[in-house]
């Protein structure tokens, strides 16, 4: 299977800066993100590749490489870590990437989120995973940072056994197999060699004790399936996929260890009127021809509601006014975006006899008798563009 160009599929040039590069990505993860599209495998696919497109472009090494080889940089994959997860990439590292591209106060390590209980690797005692809930914002929340308070279903430490996961404090023991250190020493053959690691006792999981005598609540899990209403503070200026994490409100950890993270991911609801662009807000006003000419006051609705802008007699369409501040607050404090009015002619489809007649009279008159074409500044405006 031949893959797509990294540049073509963000619709860039070679030559693209780093925020040209950014901002391609980000356009197009906002169209084919799965909320969008659920249960559309095409629109899935699309999010992925634009995604493996980024991670390779937004990095300088990983782009020189690719540059010089193409796809071929990263093929073969024994060659360790150079490039990308490929196939074996979930949604789950996408949506782990969009902490950075959104500069969201996401951060941190994204642990596993299949489920409970899979923090088995190394020296990580059992550790609860982190889960991941969306938020719905509108864009006046998204304006002035909101409070939110998210049910959660999620695993919560048993009552019964105090997270423990024992009937009682007599039906502990010792774990056998580490001696209570909760550690054993593995000799690994590897290509370097053989290599002595430590990793966490398969018996009793770390925990050093084996439990006899099980909760029969929990089943000596020491954690049951349960809900929780955390509140969130969420900053103003936030984007669709941002991810915010909230230390220690995930699931519980089994027998009493750390619990996992809650990472709260953003969903940004469609204005009817005003339309997201960073932290600007564009505005389309369709207006009509004697208004134009002659100049109005026109309502425009801003995020705390509508606010009069004046529109000069001889206003052409195409023109973009800018209402300073009427924007968006940047995420990281810095200053606030605009509201653009992008100002078009809107011309009727049908017409009265009066409008008509008028109209017709309208164009006898020596303004409205000539096409552009013949009007002689305007002709020597074009020359001028083509010399
Ligand atoms: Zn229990
Ligand atoms: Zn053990």
């Amino acid at each position: 299977m031949s893959k797509r160009d990294y540049y073509e599929i963000l619709g860039v040039s070679k030559s693209a800066s780093e925020s040209e590069i950014k901002k391609a990505y980000r356009k197009l993860a906002i169209k084919y993100h799965p909320d969008k599209n659920p249960d559309d495998n095409e629109a899935e696919d699309k999010f992925k590749e634009a995604a493996e497109a980024y991670d390779i472009l937004s990095n300088p090494e990983k782009k020189q490489k690719y540059d010089q080889f193409g796809h071929a940089a990263f093929e073969g994959g024994a060659g360790g870590g150079g490039g990308f997860g490929g196939a074996g990439m979930s949604m789950d590292d996408i949506f782990s990437m969009f902490g950075d591209i959104f500069g969201g106060g996401g951060g941190g390590g994204f642990g596993g989120f299949s489920g409970f209980g899979g923090g088995g690797s190394n020296f990580s005692r059992n550790k609860g995973s982190n889960l991941r809930v969306r938020v719905r914002l509108n864009l006046k929340e998204i304006a002035e940072g909101v409070d939110k308070k998210i049910k959660v279903n999620k695993y919560i430490k048993c009552g019964t056994c105090s997270g423990t996961g024992a009937k009682d404090s007599s039906a502990f023991h010792t774990c056998a197999k580490c001696s209570g250190t909760g550690r054993v020493t593995q000799v690994v053959n590897s290509f370097l060699g053989q290599m002595r690691t430590e990793a966490v006792c398969p018996d009793c999981g770390g925990d050093g004790k084996t439990i006899t005598d099980k909760c029969k609540d929990c089943h000596g899990e020491g954690i049951v399936k349960g809900e929780e209403v955390i509140h969130v503070h969420i900053p103003a200026g936030v984007a669709e996929g941002m991810q915010l994490s909230v230390s220690g409100k995930g699931n519980a950890a089994k027998r009493g260890g750390e619990p996992g993270d809650l990472l709260v991911v953003i969903t940004e609801e469609e204005h009817p009127e005003l339309i997201r662009d960073d932290n600007d807000l564009i505005y389309n006003l369709y207006t009509t021809f004697p208004n134009l000419a002659l100049g109005c006051d026109a309502e425009i609705p801003t995020i705390d509601g509508k606010v009069k802008v004046k529109l000069e007699a001889g206003t052409q369409p195409g023109k973009i006014l800018r209402l300073r501040g009427k924007g968006l607050p940047d995420v990281n404090g810095y200053g606030k975006g605009d509201l653009l009015v992008q100002v078009h002619l809107w011309v009727p489809n049908k017409l009265n006899k009066e409008e008509q007649e008028l109209l017709e009279k309208l164009s006898t008159l020596p303004n409205f008798n000539k096409s552009p074409r013949e009007n002689k500044s305007f002709k020597d405006k074009l020359k001028d563009m083509f010399k």
